[in-house]
């Protein structure tokens, strides 16, 4: 294995390095505390061989500033700065572009995910092989009913409407491999959904229960309104259902179409009708489905566009062995241009 990012101990064993990467809007009251527990918890397990990513997401408070206080304190604490806000997902992903590390931790900079945990989601790292161990929260604590409700019905209704599986009562909280960080950090959608781009690469994904925190200091940043944006690029990034909702009534409509149509014609033959009653109930009905079995062909075609606007890759290669070579992971990054897309898919 070829990673600058591993370094091997006399005895031969290699040690990974952490990069921890944490996205922070208006988290001025919490970043030096942060910082402080990313340390203590990276320092035990990777001694130097560490690093913080902190990404400003154009914070309008002093989250900036407190973040240069502790680059000066620490060298392994690293900024990054964007021009403007973002949003959260594609400030996780600037900091996954940046990492050095060869596993990666994500986290919240409200503290409600411990960082003390990386060494337990490791260790599970190592026994099930995984590329990935994702957070499952047992319990939330200090988040109101409405919180909890919606982000329960939220995973649950993406469960039922999506192919890929994304496990429920996740966040982003998550140690992962340095090939994974690489992908999601090249894959080119702009609508980001980071936990569902992750379980849609594949690996071996093993979950890490664990309680979630209260918030360390300050407010949620994410209001109803990210909410509601975030849950929508989640059902349009990962369900055809809201497209293949005019399939569902033009199924409907002819249902309706049969009966309605076996009435009309019955009390045309049967009972005394108002001339012209029966042509106009059957041609209404069938202008409709006409339209709705339509649209469900355009919805069709729109969704394969849009699926393949995404650019995904076709399929991502876990590893190849060959006589002579020793298989295993290969570099994630090796040899992809992120301005050549190959076509055939991804090989990492
Ligand atoms: N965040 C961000 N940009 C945003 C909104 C949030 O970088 O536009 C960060 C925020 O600072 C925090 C993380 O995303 O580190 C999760 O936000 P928050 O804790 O407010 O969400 P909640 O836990 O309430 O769902
Ligand atoms: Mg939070």
């Amino acid at each position: 294995m070829t990673h600058a990012s591993l370094t091997t101990s006399p005895d031969g064993t290699v040690s990974p390095f952490l990069s921890i990467v944490v996205p922070c809007f208006n988290e001025q009251e919490g970043i030096a505390h942060l910082v402080e527990r990313c340390r203590a918890s990276a320092a035990t397990i990777f001694g130097d061989d560490y690093e913080v990513i902190l990404i400003d997401d154009g914070s309008t408070d002093n989250t900036w500033d407190m973040i240069r206080e502790e680059i000066g304190k620490c060298a392994q604490v690293t900024g990054i700065r964007l021009s403007r806000n973002f949003g959260h997902q594609i400030a996780l992903t600037a900091g996954l572009a940046a990492v050095k590390g060869s596993v990666v931790l994500v986290i919240d900079a409200d503290l409600q995910d411990p960082p003390e945990l990386v060494g337990p989601m490791l260790q599970r790292m190592r026994e099930t092989r995984a590329d990935v161990v994702y957070g499952q929260r047992r319990s939330r604590a200090g988040e109101g009913w409405f919180k909890k409700k919606s982000a329960s019905l939220f995973y649950r209704l993406l469960e039922r409407t999506t192919d890929i599986i994304i496990p429920r009562d996740t966040g982003d909280f998550r140690l992962m491999s340095r090939r994974v960080a690489d992908l999601v950090a090249r894959m080119p959608e702009r609508d980001r959904f980071i936990r569902g781009m992750v379980a849609s690469l594949g690996f071996r994904q093993v979950p890490f229960v664990y309680d979630r925190q209260e918030r360390f200091a300050g407010r949620t940043k994410y209001p109803l309104r990210k909410m509601v944006a975030f849950a929508t690029d989640a059902f349009l990034g990962y369900s055809m259902v809201l497209l293949r909702f005019s399939s569902l009534a033009a199924l409907g409509m002819f249902l309706v179409l049969l009966v309605v149509a076996g009435y009309s014609l019955y009390s045309w033959m049967y009972l005394e009708v108002v001339p012209g009653w029966t042509s106009l109930m059957i041609s209404t009905i069938l202008a409709s489905l006409f339209q709705l079995v339509s649209l469900s062909i355009i919805g069709e075609y729109v969704g394969r566009i849009y699926l393949s606007s995404k650019e995904r890759p076709l399929f991502v290669v876990d590893a190849i062995e060959r006589r002579g070579h020793d298989g295993g992971e290969p570099a994630a990054s090796a040899g992809v241009d992120p301005q050549a897309r190959p076509p055939q898919g991804i090989e990492t």
